[in-house]
């Protein structure tokens, strides 16, 4: 079984011809951006061109160097209107799905994420490219992307996903980094449809809170699995200061047989929250935070917190089977 990071963010800035965009609008972004881009290591003079490229190569390298065999790769879909047309304004970060596709053909270390609005005037044909492409998972941020997830008439789209075992990686909770377009769409109920029809469904952070004052979802979502046994969550981010929080309702282990490893990468992974929290030893947090490749380093620190192995490798067996 591989060892999978199952939320891997990939960005790009288009200089390469690949289509992505990464644009930052205000002064706070484009300093959260530099800050993110230092992190990971990158010269935060890849801001001014050369994104695409580097940042492939960066991530490549951590992973290789890593414990980690695979990392889920995401694309980002455009935000929708109710009626399906792009909402150009929010589309600051845009990462389409035939970059993911190459790079999965081109790197065994990479498994794609296709990212399509199910609202979307071509989405059924569009998943049928990514299906054909090689997408195992598909990506998005229903609160961010304005996707009404349960909408009936999104039926189709997820009996497809589900009878091409395709994998639905939802983002759950709120958001900072993105701007959020419908609140309520943070909530896992709002995966019920998916679920339903057979779909691998992972809401990501497991559906805790972002931050000190938004809603906390993580209880619904842990309700929700004795109704979906293919419902799981991703602890990604999780080793953070604003999201620590939800980790103690993730580890019983009624719940962890639930929870696929995550990263959010180039989110960075600290560890002072869950040290803070008293869910990481003081000689742990002091150890694993002089690692410096990103991808290790929150391997490390879910392991040290507690997370037992078959979060790293239970994915590998949900996708092929
Ligand atoms: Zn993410």
């Amino acid at each position: 079984m591989r060892r999978i990071d199952c939320h891997v963010h990939l960005v790009g800035d288009g200089s390469s011809g690949t289509g992505c965009r990464f644009r930052t609008p205000n002064l706070l972004r484009s300093l959260a951006a530099r800050y993110l881009l230092r992190t990971t290591g990158l010269p935060t003079s890849v801001l001014q061109g050369g994104l695409d490229e580097a940042y492939v190569a960066k991530l490549l390298s951590s992973v290789k160097a890593s414990s980690i065999d695979a990392a889920v790769l995401l694309a980002m879909d455009m935000p929708r209107s109710d009626e399906g047309q792009v909402l150009e304004k929010e589309s600051n970060f845009y990462v389409p799905n035939e970059r993911v596709l190459e790079l999965g053909v081109e790197y065994e270390e990479f498994i794609p994420a296709c990212s399509i609005h199910p609202g979307r005037p071509d989405a059924m044909d569009e998943l049928e490219k990514c299906i054909a492409g090689g997408a195992k998972v598909m990506k998005l941020l229903p609160n961010c992307h304005n996707a009404n997830c349960s909408d009936p008439a999104f039926r189709p789209f997820w009996e497809r996903m589900a009878k091409a075992n395709m994998a639905f990686l939802a983002h759950t909770g709120g958001e900072y980094t993105i701007p959020v377009l419908n609140k309520a769409y943070a909530d896992p109920r709002v995966l019920h449809l998916p679920a339903e029809c057979g779909v691998t469904t992972i809401a990501a952070h497991g559906a805790g809170r972002s931050g000190l004052i938004d809603p906390d979802y993580t209880c619904e979502l842990i309700k929700m699995f004795s109704n979906y046994p293919n419902l799981f969550a991703d602890n990604s981010a999780l080793a953070t200061p604003n999201r620590w929080r939800t980790i103690k309702k993730l580890l019983p282990r009624e719940v962890c047989s639930r929870v696929l490893h995550g990263s959010d990468y180039p989110v960075p992974s600290g560890g002072f929250g869950p040290w803070v929290g008293r869910l990481l030893k003081w000689r742990h947090f002091r150890t694993i935070s002089r690692e410096p490749n990103t991808i290790e380093r929150d391997a490390l620190l879910k392991k040290a917190i507690g997370f037992p192995e078959e979060t790293f490798t239970k994915l590998d067996g949900l996708l092929s089977d």
